[in-house]
């Protein structure tokens, strides 16, 4: 079975996404830290593709000071263990310099990256999806896990992988 991990840091939406894919409520969802923990894995559909998805929970908890070498553990483990990674930023924020780190986690160690900037529903992402294009991982996809948009692109991204 394909595995698709949804990487990047903490409160862009990875867990929203995750359970939107996966459509039951395997992931905790939370504004507070300190709920959700390490990988979780569950049966995404999206369509007709069916692919194990992987989210990278455990740095909910992470303080500022812990959260770049908790980050490169638990996103490394995602990685090796995972066919192609979804790298979401969140597009109102903009790319921060978490997600600097992260883009170079991923461009020497993942076999694919889908960049998605997220929370992008209405207008709202344009900016930050613009500034997404910096990273060198390619065209962002804009998307909202929480309000189901851009469904039909990342399906068109992981139609040739799956
Ligand atoms: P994670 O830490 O990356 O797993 O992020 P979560 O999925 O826990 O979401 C963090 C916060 O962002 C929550 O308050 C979500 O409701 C919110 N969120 C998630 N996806 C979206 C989205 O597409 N649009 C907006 N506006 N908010 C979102
Ligand atoms: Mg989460």
């Amino acid at each position: 079975m394909f595995k698709l991990a949804i990487v990047g840091r903490p409160n862009v939406g990875k867990s929203t996404l995750f359970n939107r894919l996966v459509g039951r409520r395997l992931a905790l969802v939370d504004d507070q830290p300190g709920v959700t923990r390490d990988l979780r894995e569950g049966e995404a559909r999206l369509g007709d593709l069916k692919f194990t998805v992987i989210d990278t929970a455990g740095l909910e908890d992470a303080t500022d000071d812990s959260l770049q070498g908790r980050m490169r553990r638990l996103t490394e483990r995602a990685v090796d263990m995972a066919d192609a990674c979804l790298f979401m930023i969140d597009a109102r924020a903009g790319v921060t310099a978490n997600d600097q780190l992260f883009a170079e986690i991923l461009r020497r160690r993942a076999k694919t990256v889908i960049l998605a900037a997220n929370k992008a529903e209405g207008a709202a992402g344009s900016a930050g999806a613009l500034e997404a294009y910096g990273l060198g991982l390619g065209e962002p996809l804009q998307l909202s896990g929480e309000h189901g948009e851009g469904m039909s692109e990342l399906y068109s991204a992981l139609l040739p992988l799956v």
